[in-house]
């Protein structure tokens, strides 16, 4: 196999999270370079995936199988969002859509705070959850999961990160998501848990061509 000939894929078009991926990877398996051997699903041709799943591992499951059989080369998804505890654990696999257009943060954010507006902070605990999920062609795969739990802060915080990250300030910490750097949230994020869960299942794959007790 050329140097250059791609081994795995992330099925999204994220480019922070493939740029995560790679970070994750480097230096993990040898032969294998990162940066032109892990692609993204539009380098790929990997069609877009619908996620009809009801669970965050059902979707990512989904679009990590659909995406090794288009491609024929293992495949990782992930899906993500927030779950609050006072809404059952909603928006949940809603995230990207709870104010109706699909990844319109500001008006999911601001939806989401008038939802919970009189709610006091002691009941205002939620959770980042992401299930990351490896597929290989023909059969196999596995998935695991991440959460960050914290609490909802009455109105937005910090210019960072995106999504529902101003207003949820994780565990133990005095700022919210949007006021860490990228590296402090990749080392107590749901997506970083979840990957770093799924990497020896990836480095057997790309260096055994089998997954672990499987
Ligand atoms: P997806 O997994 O990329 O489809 O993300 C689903 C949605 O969940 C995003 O649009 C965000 O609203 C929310 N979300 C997921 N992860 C994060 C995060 O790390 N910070 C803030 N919001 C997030």
């Amino acid at each position: 196999m050329s140097a250059v000939e791609p081994r795995l894929v992330l099925a999204t078009r994220n480019q922070g999270k493939l740029r995560e991926l790679r970070e994750l990877l480097r230096g993990k398996i040898e032969g294998l370079d990162v940066d032109t051997q892990v692609i993204d699903a539009a380098a790929a041709g990997a069609p877009d995936v619908p996620e009809t799943g009801v669970t965050f591992e059902e979707n990512s499951l989904l679009k990590a199988r659909a995406v090794a059989e288009a491609t024929g080369l293992p495949a990782i998804a992930d899906d993500s969002g927030l779950a609050v505890d006072v809404l059952g654990g909603a928006p949940g696999i809603f995230s990207a859509r709870w104010a109706g257009a699909h990844g319109d943060d500001a008006a999911n954010l601001e939806l989401l705070l008038a939802q919970l507006a009189d709610i006091g902070p002691e009941h205002r605990g939620a959770a980042f959850i992401c299930a990351a999920a490896l597929a290989v062609p023909g059969g196999g795969d596995a998935v695991e999961r991440g959460e960050l739990r914290g609490t909802l802060l009455a109105s937005p915080r910090g210019a960072g990160g995106f999504g529902y990250d101003p207003v949820l300030q994780p565990l133990g910490e005095e700022r919210s998501c949007a006021e860490l750097t990228g590296e402090e949230k990749n080392a107590i994020s749901h997506r970083g848990q979840a990957f770093r869960a799924l990497l020896p299942s990836i480095v057997r794959i790309l260096r055994d061509g089998a997954l672990p007790g499987r």
